[in-house]
Protein backbone atom coordinates (compact mmCIF):
# COMPACT_ATOMS: atom_id res chain seq x y z
CA UNK A 1 0.00 0.00 0.00
CA UNK A 2 1.31 3.16 -1.26
CA UNK A 3 1.82 5.43 0.99
CA UNK A 4 3.69 4.24 4.32
CA UNK A 5 0.14 4.87 6.50
CA UNK A 6 2.09 4.12 9.47
CA UNK A 7 3.01 8.05 9.06
CA UNK A 8 -0.94 8.47 10.24
CA UNK A 9 0.17 7.14 13.64
CA UNK A 10 3.23 9.84 13.90
CA UNK A 11 2.20 12.49 16.78
CA UNK A 12 3.17 16.31 15.35
CA UNK A 13 6.27 17.51 16.62
CA UNK A 14 5.01 20.03 18.67
CA UNK A 15 7.73 20.36 21.18
CA UNK A 16 10.32 22.56 19.81
CA UNK A 17 7.58 24.37 17.46
CA UNK A 18 5.72 25.07 20.57
CA UNK A 19 8.87 26.54 22.86
CA UNK A 20 9.64 28.99 19.76
CA UNK A 21 5.95 29.90 19.61
CA UNK A 22 5.95 30.97 23.31
CA UNK A 23 9.49 32.27 22.92
CA UNK A 24 8.56 34.73 20.14
CA UNK A 25 5.47 35.60 21.31
CA UNK A 26 7.18 36.52 24.75
CA UNK A 27 9.78 38.50 22.36
CA UNK A 28 6.84 40.62 20.61
CA UNK A 29 5.42 41.70 23.59
CA UNK A 30 8.84 42.53 25.74
CA UNK A 31 10.90 44.47 23.07
CA UNK A 32 14.91 44.35 23.86
CA UNK A 33 14.50 41.20 26.28
CA UNK A 34 17.27 39.02 26.40
CA UNK A 35 16.76 35.43 26.40
CA UNK A 36 18.51 33.06 28.37
CA UNK A 37 18.18 29.70 26.16
CA UNK A 38 18.80 26.52 28.14
CA UNK A 39 16.32 24.73 26.38
CA UNK A 40 17.86 23.31 22.92
CA UNK A 41 20.86 20.60 22.68
CA UNK A 42 22.84 22.43 20.46
CA UNK A 43 26.61 23.76 20.57
CA UNK A 44 27.60 27.33 20.95
CA UNK A 45 31.72 26.64 20.83
CA UNK A 46 33.51 26.35 17.05
CA UNK A 47 34.98 23.22 15.69
CA UNK A 48 38.60 23.66 17.75
CA UNK A 49 41.95 24.25 15.98
CA UNK A 50 42.79 20.83 15.21
CA UNK A 51 39.66 20.38 13.42
CA UNK A 52 39.55 23.40 11.52
CA UNK A 53 43.45 22.50 10.23
CA UNK A 54 42.51 19.36 8.78
CA UNK A 55 39.59 20.71 7.21
CA UNK A 56 41.07 23.50 5.41
CA UNK A 57 43.60 20.43 4.11
CA UNK A 58 41.21 18.65 3.07
CA UNK A 59 39.70 21.00 1.05
CA UNK A 60 43.08 22.10 -0.85
CA UNK A 61 43.39 17.98 -1.09
CA UNK A 62 40.64 18.39 -3.24
CA UNK A 63 41.81 21.02 -5.43
CA UNK A 64 45.06 18.67 -6.97
CA UNK A 65 44.38 16.19 -9.08
CA UNK A 66 47.33 14.09 -6.98
CA UNK A 67 45.40 14.26 -3.76
CA UNK A 68 41.60 14.71 -4.88
CA UNK A 69 39.22 12.60 -3.43
CA UNK A 70 35.92 11.28 -5.68
CA UNK A 71 33.57 8.60 -4.12
CA UNK A 72 34.71 7.86 -0.48
CA UNK A 73 34.05 3.94 0.43
CA UNK A 74 30.33 3.83 1.59
CA UNK A 75 31.55 2.33 5.13
CA UNK A 76 34.42 4.80 5.72
CA UNK A 77 37.51 6.06 4.98
CA UNK A 78 40.08 3.28 6.37
CA UNK A 79 41.96 6.93 7.97
CA UNK A 80 38.33 7.56 9.73
CA UNK A 81 38.04 3.55 10.61
CA UNK A 82 41.32 3.41 12.05
CA UNK A 83 41.33 6.50 14.01
CA UNK A 84 37.69 5.13 16.16
CA UNK A 85 39.03 1.82 16.11
CA UNK A 86 42.42 3.05 17.79
CA UNK A 87 40.25 5.16 20.25
CA UNK A 88 38.23 2.57 21.42
CA UNK A 89 41.09 0.55 21.85
CA UNK A 90 43.05 2.63 23.35
CA UNK A 91 39.97 2.14 26.26
CA UNK A 92 40.92 -1.46 26.37
CA UNK A 93 37.84 -2.07 23.57
CA UNK A 94 38.87 -4.61 21.49
CA UNK A 95 36.87 -4.18 17.89
CA UNK A 96 38.25 -4.29 14.52
CA UNK A 97 38.50 -1.31 12.30
CA UNK A 98 36.04 -2.81 9.82
CA UNK A 99 33.24 -3.32 12.37
CA UNK A 100 33.41 1.15 12.23
CA UNK A 101 30.89 2.44 9.91
CA UNK A 102 30.95 6.36 9.44
CA UNK A 103 27.68 8.56 9.72
CA UNK A 104 26.75 11.31 8.77
CA UNK A 105 25.12 11.24 12.37
CA UNK A 106 23.35 9.64 14.92
CA UNK A 107 19.57 10.65 14.22
CA UNK A 108 20.09 9.16 10.83
CA UNK A 109 21.63 5.78 11.75
CA UNK A 110 19.25 5.36 14.51
CA UNK A 111 16.16 5.47 12.00
CA UNK A 112 18.52 3.40 9.25
CA UNK A 113 19.47 0.87 11.44
CA UNK A 114 16.07 -0.43 11.36
CA UNK A 115 16.58 -1.35 8.19
CA UNK A 116 18.93 -4.83 9.92
CA UNK A 117 16.02 -5.69 12.34
CA UNK A 118 13.93 -6.77 10.04
CA UNK A 119 9.79 -5.73 10.19
CA UNK A 120 6.84 -6.65 12.82
CA UNK A 121 9.56 -6.31 15.43
CA UNK A 122 8.58 -5.13 19.49
CA UNK A 123 10.72 -2.27 20.17
CA UNK A 124 11.51 -1.38 24.08
CA UNK A 125 12.01 2.22 24.83
CA UNK A 126 12.62 3.63 27.96
CA UNK A 127 10.69 6.90 28.66
CA UNK A 128 11.83 9.75 29.18
CA UNK A 129 13.68 9.40 25.52
CA UNK A 130 15.07 10.98 22.48
CA UNK A 131 12.18 11.56 20.78
CA UNK A 132 13.31 9.81 17.49
CA UNK A 133 13.23 6.44 19.05
CA UNK A 134 9.58 6.46 19.09
CA UNK A 135 8.84 8.32 15.78
CA UNK A 136 11.96 6.03 14.07
CA UNK A 137 9.60 2.79 15.17
CA UNK A 138 5.96 4.31 14.08
CA UNK A 139 7.43 4.96 10.73
CA UNK A 140 8.94 1.42 10.37
CA UNK A 141 5.49 -0.30 11.58
CA UNK A 142 7.05 -1.77 14.67
CA UNK A 143 5.27 -2.50 17.88
CA UNK A 144 6.42 0.09 20.83
CA UNK A 145 6.52 -0.59 24.65
CA UNK A 146 7.19 1.95 26.99
CA UNK A 147 9.34 1.46 29.72
CA UNK A 148 9.20 4.57 32.45
CA UNK A 149 12.04 6.08 34.21
CA UNK A 150 11.25 7.50 37.22
CA UNK A 151 12.84 8.94 40.43
CA UNK A 152 11.94 5.79 41.62
CA UNK A 153 14.45 4.00 39.50
CA UNK A 154 17.06 6.60 39.21
CA UNK A 155 15.92 7.30 36.17
CA UNK A 156 17.57 3.86 35.10
CA UNK A 157 15.00 1.23 34.44
CA UNK A 158 15.84 -2.29 34.60
CA UNK A 159 14.71 -5.53 32.97
CA UNK A 160 13.08 -7.02 36.30
CA UNK A 161 11.01 -3.01 35.39
CA UNK A 162 9.26 -4.32 32.04
CA UNK A 163 5.36 -5.09 32.28
CA UNK A 164 4.95 -8.79 32.71
CA UNK A 165 2.27 -8.47 30.07
CA UNK A 166 1.41 -9.79 26.67
CA UNK A 167 4.26 -12.37 27.32
CA UNK A 168 6.18 -9.26 26.09
CA UNK A 169 9.58 -10.11 24.54
CA UNK A 170 11.61 -7.44 22.94
CA UNK A 171 13.15 -7.54 19.52
CA UNK A 172 15.10 -4.33 19.98
CA UNK A 173 16.10 -2.59 23.30
CA UNK A 174 17.28 1.53 23.32
CA UNK A 175 19.30 2.05 25.82
CA UNK A 176 20.86 5.77 25.98
CA UNK A 177 23.48 6.31 28.32
CA UNK A 178 24.64 8.82 29.41
CA UNK A 179 20.73 9.87 28.76
CA UNK A 180 19.35 12.40 27.01
CA UNK A 181 17.16 14.04 28.53
CA UNK A 182 17.94 13.03 32.07
CA UNK A 183 21.45 12.70 32.43
CA UNK A 184 21.34 9.36 34.22
CA UNK A 185 24.31 6.94 33.34
CA UNK A 186 24.23 3.21 33.38
CA UNK A 187 26.77 1.77 35.61
CA UNK A 188 28.64 -2.02 34.37
CA UNK A 189 26.18 -3.90 36.45
CA UNK A 190 23.23 -2.81 35.42
CA UNK A 191 24.33 -2.90 32.07
CA UNK A 192 25.58 -6.73 32.57
CA UNK A 193 21.89 -7.21 33.33
CA UNK A 194 20.48 -5.53 30.21
CA UNK A 195 23.42 -7.52 28.08
CA UNK A 196 22.29 -10.58 29.69
CA UNK A 197 18.50 -9.84 29.28
CA UNK A 198 19.10 -9.38 25.52
CA UNK A 199 21.03 -12.63 25.25
CA UNK A 200 18.40 -14.78 26.81
CA UNK A 201 15.75 -12.93 24.57
CA UNK A 202 17.55 -12.91 21.34
CA UNK A 203 16.91 -9.37 21.66
CA UNK A 204 19.26 -6.51 19.99
CA UNK A 205 20.51 -3.27 22.47
CA UNK A 206 21.09 -0.25 19.89
CA UNK A 207 23.14 1.89 22.50
CA UNK A 208 23.24 5.06 21.88
CA UNK A 209 26.81 6.24 23.25
CA UNK A 210 25.99 10.61 21.52
CA UNK A 211 27.40 11.82 25.57
CA UNK A 212 29.76 9.54 26.16
CA UNK A 213 32.67 12.06 26.40
CA UNK A 214 30.80 13.74 29.00
CA UNK A 215 31.15 11.01 31.17
CA UNK A 216 33.62 12.33 34.64
CA UNK A 217 33.23 9.03 37.05
CA UNK A 218 35.72 6.27 35.89
CA UNK A 219 33.86 3.51 37.40
CA UNK A 220 31.07 4.40 34.45
CA UNK A 221 31.27 2.75 31.11
CA UNK A 222 31.42 4.41 27.93
CA UNK A 223 30.98 1.95 25.51
CA UNK A 224 28.49 -0.92 25.79
CA UNK A 225 31.30 -3.12 24.55
CA UNK A 226 33.02 -2.27 27.71
CA UNK A 227 30.72 -5.27 28.90
CA UNK A 228 31.20 -9.11 28.50
CA UNK A 229 28.68 -10.47 26.25
CA UNK A 230 27.63 -6.99 24.49
CA UNK A 231 29.43 -8.06 21.41
CA UNK A 232 26.77 -10.87 20.90
CA UNK A 233 23.77 -8.48 21.11
CA UNK A 234 24.83 -4.67 20.77
CA UNK A 235 25.31 -2.20 18.26
CA UNK A 236 26.76 1.09 19.30
CA UNK A 237 25.25 4.64 17.16
CA UNK A 238 27.99 7.88 18.33
CA UNK A 239 27.86 11.19 17.26
CA UNK A 240 30.70 14.02 17.01
CA UNK A 241 27.96 16.58 17.42
CA UNK A 242 28.06 17.24 21.04
CA UNK A 243 31.61 15.62 22.09
CA UNK A 244 33.32 17.92 19.17
CA UNK A 245 30.79 20.27 18.51
CA UNK A 246 29.85 18.92 14.71
CA UNK A 247 25.98 19.68 15.03
CA UNK A 248 26.50 21.69 11.53
CA UNK A 249 29.31 19.66 10.43
CA UNK A 250 27.67 15.97 10.70
CA UNK A 251 29.54 13.34 11.52
CA UNK A 252 28.94 10.12 13.55
CA UNK A 253 29.89 6.29 13.83
CA UNK A 254 28.15 2.69 14.81
CA UNK A 255 30.07 -0.10 15.60
CA UNK A 256 28.00 -3.23 14.70
CA UNK A 257 30.30 -6.04 15.97
CA UNK A 258 31.38 -9.27 13.92
CA UNK A 259 30.37 -11.71 16.04
CA UNK A 260 26.57 -9.82 16.20
CA UNK A 261 24.69 -13.05 14.39
CA UNK A 262 20.86 -13.66 14.45
CA UNK A 263 19.15 -16.69 12.30
CA UNK A 264 22.61 -17.46 11.02
CA UNK A 265 23.16 -14.24 9.66
CA UNK A 266 25.94 -11.69 10.27
CA UNK A 267 24.61 -7.75 11.17
CA UNK A 268 28.14 -6.52 10.50
CA UNK A 269 28.19 -8.24 6.80
CA UNK A 270 24.35 -6.65 6.39
CA UNK A 271 25.34 -3.65 7.11
CA UNK A 272 28.14 -3.25 4.83
CA UNK A 273 25.87 -4.49 2.13
CA UNK A 274 22.93 -1.83 3.41
CA UNK A 275 25.89 0.94 3.14
CA UNK A 276 26.82 0.12 -0.15
CA UNK A 277 23.20 0.16 -1.48
CA UNK A 278 21.73 3.15 0.70
CA UNK A 279 24.96 5.18 0.71
CA UNK A 280 27.93 6.75 -1.03
CA UNK A 281 29.97 7.30 1.80
CA UNK A 282 30.47 10.94 3.91
CA UNK A 283 32.36 13.22 2.48
CA UNK A 284 36.34 13.13 2.29
CA UNK A 285 36.82 16.65 3.92
CA UNK A 286 34.29 15.79 6.44
CA UNK A 287 36.16 12.44 7.44
CA UNK A 288 39.72 14.45 7.47
CA UNK A 289 37.83 16.73 10.04
CA UNK A 290 36.25 13.90 12.24
CA UNK A 291 39.62 12.09 12.17
CA UNK A 292 41.33 15.00 13.52
CA UNK A 293 39.21 14.58 16.89
CA UNK A 294 40.77 11.55 17.48
CA UNK A 295 44.56 12.97 17.24
CA UNK A 296 46.13 13.39 20.78
CA UNK A 297 45.70 17.19 20.19
CA UNK A 298 42.26 16.96 19.10
CA UNK A 299 41.56 14.84 22.08
CA UNK A 300 42.83 17.47 24.49
CA UNK A 301 41.12 20.94 22.63
CA UNK A 302 37.71 19.09 22.47
CA UNK A 303 38.04 18.15 26.09
CA UNK A 304 38.61 22.37 26.65
CA UNK A 305 35.46 22.73 25.07
CA UNK A 306 33.78 20.22 27.11
CA UNK A 307 35.29 21.53 29.93
CA UNK A 308 33.10 24.79 29.64
CA UNK A 309 29.83 23.06 29.26
CA UNK A 310 30.75 20.85 32.27
CA UNK A 311 31.37 24.12 34.13
CA UNK A 312 28.02 25.59 33.27
CA UNK A 313 26.86 22.17 34.42
CA UNK A 314 28.29 23.00 37.61
CA UNK A 315 27.05 25.98 38.00
CA UNK A 316 23.57 25.18 37.43
CA UNK A 317 23.93 22.10 39.86
CA UNK A 318 25.10 24.40 42.80
CA UNK A 319 21.70 26.62 42.15
CA UNK A 320 19.36 23.63 42.15
CA UNK A 321 21.25 21.92 45.05
CA UNK A 322 21.32 25.44 47.09
CA UNK A 323 17.36 25.48 46.02
CA UNK A 324 17.12 21.84 47.83
CA UNK A 325 15.80 20.83 43.92
CA UNK A 326 15.91 17.30 43.11
CA UNK A 327 17.77 16.43 39.94
CA UNK A 328 19.82 14.06 38.17
CA UNK A 329 22.09 14.62 35.61
CA UNK A 330 25.25 17.75 35.03
CA UNK A 331 27.89 15.61 36.15
CA UNK A 332 28.30 12.81 33.76
CA UNK A 333 25.93 14.43 30.91
CA UNK A 334 25.32 17.60 29.87
CA UNK A 335 21.85 17.95 30.27
CA UNK A 336 19.84 18.67 33.89
CA UNK A 337 16.74 16.77 34.33
CA UNK A 338 15.07 18.94 37.51
CA UNK A 339 11.84 18.32 39.42
CA UNK A 340 9.57 20.90 39.11
CA UNK A 341 9.13 22.99 42.12
CA UNK A 342 5.73 23.19 44.17
CA UNK A 343 3.96 20.41 42.09
CA UNK A 344 4.05 22.63 38.58
CA UNK A 345 3.29 21.09 35.46
CA UNK A 346 6.23 21.29 32.78
CA UNK A 347 4.76 23.48 30.68
CA UNK A 348 3.37 25.90 33.68
CA UNK A 349 6.95 25.42 34.84
CA UNK A 350 8.20 26.65 31.24
CA UNK A 351 5.40 29.54 31.54
CA UNK A 352 6.87 30.50 34.50
CA UNK A 353 10.16 30.64 34.09
CA UNK A 354 9.86 32.42 30.78
CA UNK A 355 7.84 35.34 32.38
CA UNK A 356 9.75 35.80 35.66
CA UNK A 357 13.27 35.03 34.74
CA UNK A 358 13.21 35.00 30.96
CA UNK A 359 15.16 31.59 31.11
CA UNK A 360 13.72 28.49 28.26
CA UNK A 361 14.54 25.42 29.35
CA UNK A 362 12.70 22.17 27.58
CA UNK A 363 9.03 21.17 29.57
CA UNK A 364 9.50 17.25 30.49
CA UNK A 365 6.52 16.29 29.06
CA UNK A 366 8.22 16.46 25.32
CA UNK A 367 10.24 13.21 26.18
CA UNK A 368 7.11 11.15 27.01
CA UNK A 369 4.27 11.21 29.27
CA UNK A 370 6.53 10.10 32.03
CA UNK A 371 8.61 13.24 31.76
CA UNK A 372 6.00 15.34 33.18
CA UNK A 373 7.02 17.46 36.31
CA UNK A 374 10.34 17.54 35.41
CA UNK A 375 12.20 19.96 33.21
CA UNK A 376 15.61 19.65 31.32
CA UNK A 377 18.45 22.41 31.59
CA UNK A 378 20.88 22.29 28.43
CA UNK A 379 24.53 23.10 29.20
CA UNK A 380 25.27 23.94 25.85
CA UNK A 381 24.81 27.68 26.23
CA UNK A 382 27.93 30.54 27.17
CA UNK A 383 29.45 30.81 30.52
CA UNK A 384 28.07 34.16 30.99
CA UNK A 385 24.26 33.34 30.15
CA UNK A 386 24.16 30.06 32.38
CA UNK A 387 25.79 32.32 35.75
CA UNK A 388 23.12 34.61 35.03
CA UNK A 389 20.34 31.80 34.61
CA UNK A 390 21.52 30.32 38.06
CA UNK A 391 21.63 33.91 39.75
CA UNK A 392 17.75 34.49 38.36
CA UNK A 393 16.41 30.80 39.40
CA UNK A 394 18.00 31.50 43.44
CA UNK A 395 16.01 34.46 43.15
CA UNK A 396 12.80 33.16 41.55
CA UNK A 397 12.57 30.28 43.26
CA UNK A 398 14.69 30.45 47.13
N1 LIG B 1 21.09 10.63 20.23
C1 LIG B 1 20.81 11.46 21.23
C2 LIG B 1 20.50 10.87 22.55
C3 LIG B 1 20.78 12.84 21.03
O1 LIG B 1 20.47 13.64 22.06
C4 LIG B 1 21.06 13.35 19.77
C5 LIG B 1 21.03 14.80 19.50
O2 LIG B 1 20.66 15.62 20.27
C6 LIG B 1 21.35 12.46 18.75
C7 LIG B 1 21.35 11.11 19.01
C8 LIG B 1 21.59 12.94 17.35
O3 LIG B 1 22.85 13.33 17.14
P1 LIG B 1 23.36 13.75 15.70
O4 LIG B 1 23.56 15.24 15.74
O5 LIG B 1 24.64 13.01 15.52
O6 LIG B 1 22.35 13.36 14.68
Amino acid sequence: MIPNENYKNLKDSYLFYNISQKVNAFIRQNEGVHIYRMGIGDVSLPLCEEVIKALHKAVNDQSAKETFHGYMPECGADFFRKAVGDYYRSRGILIADDEVFVSSGASDELGDILDLLGRDKTALIMEPAYPAYVDANIIWGNRIVRLDAGMENGFLPMPSDIPDRDNLKPDIIYICSPNNPTGAVYDREKLSEWVGYAIKNDAVILFDAAYEAFIEDEALPHSIFEIEGAEKCAIEICSLSKTAGFTGTRCGYTVIPKTLERAGMNLNSMWVRNRTTKTNGVSYIIQRGAAAVFTEEGQRQIKENIKVYKNNARCLMKALDRLGIKYTGGKNAPYIWMQCPGNMGSWEFFDYLLSKAQIVGTPGEGFGKCGEGYFRFSTFGSPEDTEESAARLVRLLG
